[in-house]
């Protein structure tokens, strides 16, 4: 199946000079939307990786991460934006291709040791999953590589990530 037929760009999203892809026409596609997750499934274990959870980020990370946990037979756990989590968090600060935020996940959601699999819609410049493999590290898990559907190569962003594997369907 060709995913990128599926996948939407929108010039000058969300400011100038920003060519966004969009996944809602992929997601809304039933045929496509089982296609990338069960891809994303098998590519996860043909790189021999078992991860116990998850770590999808918010918010178009949830959406790819809930499902390929559950195939996966792993726990879900949300990387969520500021101020968002109910409990105790660790938070981290990363920049974006578009602006700065802030990253949270519960404190008590890994344990030391836990292996993770963390997992995004789209790898742009990589700042987003370098801050989250951070917090994964700072926890002391052991982080057994990356998901993504969609990257951006000549943004470079997997020069910045650790040398995990980094699992990917499609290419720009
Ligand atoms: P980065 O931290 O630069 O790798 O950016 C990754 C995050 O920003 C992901 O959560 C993406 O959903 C979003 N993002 C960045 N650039 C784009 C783009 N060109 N199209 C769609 N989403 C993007």
């Amino acid at each position: 199946m060709d995913l990128k037929s599926l996948i939407r760009d929108i010039p000058d999203f969300p400011k100038p000079g920003i060519l966004f892809r969009d996944i809602t026409t992929l997601l809304r596609d039933p045929e496509g939307l089982r296609y990338a997750i069960d891809l994303l499934v098998q590519k996860v274990k043909d790189a021999g990786l078992n991860p116990e959870y998850v770590m999808g980020i918010e918010s178009r990370g949830f959406i790819v991460g809930a499902p390929l946990a559950y195939q996966l037979g792993a726990g879900f756990v949300a990387v969520r934006k500021s101020g968002k989590l109910p409990a105790a968090v660790h938070s981290i600060e990363y920049a974006l291709e578009y602006g700065t935020d802030c990253l949270e996940i519960h404190q008590d959601a890994l344990h030391p040791l836990s292996r993770v699999l963390i997992v995004d819609d789209l790898i742009a410049t990589g700042g987003t999953a370098s801050a989250t493999a951070r917090l994964v590290q700072k926890i002391g898990c052991k982080l057994e590589g990356f998901g993504f559907i969609i990257e951006l190569q000549d943004l470079q962003g997997r020069k910045h990530l650790p040398d995990v594997p980094i699992i990917t369907l499609v290419e720009y």
